[in-house]
């Protein structure tokens, strides 16, 4: 089972390097990785699990953070509208942005990052996106197509950039952090 010390932090080189590919059909020991991973984000869920294990919760973890240097990673979050996603993502493509950008106004934050970073990071606010999913309930694997927007998408490419040795700090404005432009909408979460 993971902790939080297991997730390795931003000082940690292997965090900048660049993931490879997973070879199918799933090793065990890459289904290992993804159960392992997902776990953890499940245990984020449990106040009791939390405490005894010493959980910072998240809603997405990639397998990088773990000190894995592979393309997958795990999400499981409620976007803006309270509905439930899911995925064991292998060997993902994002195939479509919009020009339309978006972000949190509480700003992004990172389980491999250690401390609050003011600033706001603006993202394609929809994408189109394809990977091999993974199946927590029937552990089968298919490669499938996805549109995701707003708060998902935001998630999927913060995941998605640790398997290129990237962090959302790189993508905040030194100069002006609180900069908004005008093609970027803040994600609205229902009260
Ligand atoms: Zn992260």
């Amino acid at each position: 089972m993971l902790s939080y010390k297991d997730i390795i932090k931003e000082n940690h080189e292997d965090l900048r390097k660049r993931c490879v590919e997973i070879s199918l059909p799933l090793s065990k020991e890459d289904e290992a990785t993804l159960l392992l991973m997902d776990e953890y984000l499940e245990n984020g869920y449990d106040d009791d699990k939390v405490k005894k294990y010493n959980i910072r919760p998240g809603v997405g973890l990639a397998a990088p953070q773990i000190d894995v240097l592979k393309k997958m990673f795990v999400i499981l979050g409620y976007d803006e509208q309270g509905t439930l996603h899911h995925y064991g993502v292998i060997n993902p493509k994002i195939l479509r942005y919009s020009e339309e950008l978006t972000y949190l106004e509480s700003g992004e934050g990172c389980l491999s990052v250690d401390r609050t970073v003011e600033g706001y990071v603006h993202r394609p606010r929809r994408i189109q996106v394809e990977f091999d999913s993974y199946d927590f309930t029937t552990r089968k694997t298919k490669r499938i197509t996805l549109k995701l927007k707003n708060y998902m998408a935001i998630v999927f490419q913060h995941e998605y950039d640790h398997l290129f040795g990237r962090l959302f700090m790189d993508r905040i404005n030194q100069q002006n952090p609180f900069y908004v432009p005008a093609n970027s909408f803040p994600v609205q979460f229902k009260e």
